[in-house]
């Protein structure tokens, strides 16, 4: 890993550049941050178990034909991935009112909505990630309108997938986040799903006692974020059903 040239760090990723041209390494660390990185800690197992079900949903995706940059995992807590160029937006994907939409329009937490709402932030942490219109992504060139149509049903499947494999172990799907990057293949271009798919980026509720698997477990102090996301991947088959909490997982494969 230390030869390896680091092409970006952020909160939860570094990205180094991969052993071919057209890759990169994905590399998932234990840190986690909240509002905007304000709220700080590191949690161990996190990079781990990140990494191993960004590779489940992933891979999913692929088999339903869903196009995404993973390749294959390396280790814990490496994978390879096609490298793209993000799109600088944020994809937000809800099927139940929660977070920023609940205290924008005072909508109870856990509300249904009456169908799955895409919403979009630009990607910009100076200024916080800002919702913005399709029409700002236009008028500003971060997105054609092709990308627009091919974003929204890219998300809208994704959806439908993690919906339905949340469903089968129990959990309802409140919210997601994903982002999408374009690949040239000769004279064409198209979009994949990039980033990576985990509790970091989903809002995962169990079904029936409406306890929080995800990341909301560390924005607001709900117990053990690491125990929270051995539980999901426990529930998927990532990890074996009788692992226990974990600090230093044992995962399968
Ligand atoms: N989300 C994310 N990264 C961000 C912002 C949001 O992964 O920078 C995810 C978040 O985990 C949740 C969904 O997108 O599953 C909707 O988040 P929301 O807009 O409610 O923001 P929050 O309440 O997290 O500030």
């Amino acid at each position: 890993m230390a030869r390896r040239k680091k092409i970006y760090e952020g909160k939860a990723k570094i990205l180094y550049e991969g052993p071919e041209p057209g890759t990169i390494v994905q590399y998932f660390k234990d840190d986690a941050t909240a509002f905007n990185a304000q709220k700080k800690d590191v949690i161990e197992g996190k990079g781990v178990l990140n990494n191993r079900l960004s590779e489940y949903f992933m891979t999913g995706l692929a088999q339903i034909g869903v196009p995404t940059h993973f390749i294959k995992r390396i280790n814990m807590r490496e994978q390879l991935c096609r490298s793209c160029e993000i799109i600088p937006l944020e994809i937000i994907v809800r099927n139940y009112a929660a977070g920023s939409m609940s205290t924008r329009l005072g909508i109870e937490e856990g509300t249904q909505l009456p169908r799955p709402i895409v919403e979009y932030c630009y990607k910009d942490d100076a200024l916080g990630d800002p919702l913005v219109t399709e029409e700002y992504i236009a008028a500003f060139g971060w997105a054609s309108q092709q990308d627009m149509d091919d974003i929204l049903s890219l998300a809208l499947r994704v959806n439908d997938f993690l919906s339905g494999v949340m469903f089968a172990v129990g959990i309802k799907l409140v919210d997601f986040k994903i982002e999408v990057g374009r690949v040239y293949e000769g004279d064409f271009q198209r979009l994949i799903v990039a980033d990576e798919i985990s509790p970091d980026s989903c809002r995962l509720w169990d079904m029936e006692t409406g306890q929080k698997l995800d990341k909301d477990v560390f924005r607001r102090d709900l117990g053990n974020l690491a125990d929270a996301y051995t539980e999901v991947a426990r529930r998927l088959g990532v990890l074996p059903k009788n692992a226990s909490p974990i600090t230093k997982p044992t995962l399968i494969n």
